[in-house]
């Protein structure tokens, strides 16, 4: 009697087993594959679903422009140099301080000469209130000393003249070139544009120069300036530095920090 194994049945038996095995491999094969797309599938509708920084930030802008329509600059000038001067005195101060200093200050030395030529004691007690007065004070007469001498006593108009003066920064620039010239060179980044941008997570630098970088990135440029005005605006009413009230916060659902900060 032949056992089965050891011939022709034997190699029926190992074939069928062989078939077994490749059914098997095929069928996990077929199916982690299968898991795979549509895992893959999954994933990349998922990112294609989710708003890029850019379209999150349009969002936002349109939110703003809506929530506050006719958003300005806060400081009050009459002249290009007047705003200047009450950008310079802005610096670690509230809009609403300087516009208290101001009409003194103005009445007494409306224009770059008059500044230039002032006696700094006298300049320095019309300004003390804002802090850092002394500081404040050299840089109003230093750049409205170049204005009278280098400038043709005009408050230049480019971003490169203007970092030329004393006292100024691209904060102070991009302000005074937007709102006294109406050129748009960049984002005014001041302590609310920081602050907010970063909670929207439109940028994660905390370097102005970089949160300026990555805000005209996402940002059309003719709404550079509306975008920093707005979100000032939002910054005193809103989403204010140590408890910002994101139960009435109109950018929640855009806002990565809301339940962080909430
Ligand atoms: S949700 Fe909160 S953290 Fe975000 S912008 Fe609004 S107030 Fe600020």
């Amino acid at each position: 009697m032949r056992l089965p194994i050891a011939g022709c049945g034997g190699s029926k038996i190992r074939m069928h087993i062989m078939i077994i095995f490749l059914k098997c491999l095929f069928f996990i094969f077929s199916h982690s594959s299968t898991d795979l797309f549509l895992n893959f599938v999954t994933t990349k509708s998922k990112s294609k679903s989710r708003p890029s920084k850019k379209q999150r930030a349009l969002e936002i802008l349109s939110i703003l422009k809506r929530l506050y329509p006719d958003a300005t600059c806060s400081l009050d000038y009459v002249t290009t140099v007047q705003l200047l001067v009450a950008t310079i005195l802005s610096a670690q101060c509230t809009d609403e301080r300087v516009n208290k200093v101001t009409p003194a200050l103005f009445a007494k030395f409306p224009d770059a000469p008059s500044l230039a030529g002032a006696d700094r004691e006298e300049l320095e007690n019309l300004i003390r209130s804002t802090g850092f007065y002394r500081n404040k004070a050299k840089n109003i007469q230093g750049a409205c000393h170049k204005i009278v001498t280098e400038f043709d006593n005009k408050v230049p108009q480019t971003m490169s003249e203007l970092l030329q003066l004393p006292g100024v920064a691209r904060k102070t620039a991009n302000v005074v070139l937007a709102h006294g010239y109406g050129i748009l060179e960049g984002v005014t980044v001041d302590t609310h544009v920081k602050r907010i941008s970063k909670r929207l997570g439109l940028t994660k630098n905390d370097n102005p120069l970089k949160i300026e970088r990555d805000l005209m990135r996402v940002l059309p440029q003719p709404d550079w300036e509306n975008y920093s005005i707005r979100i000032i605006y939002h910054g005193r009413a809103v989403c204010k530095a140590r408890k910002p009230n994101c139960d009435k916060c109109q950018l929640a659902l855009l806002c990565p920090s809301v339940k962080a900060e909430g």
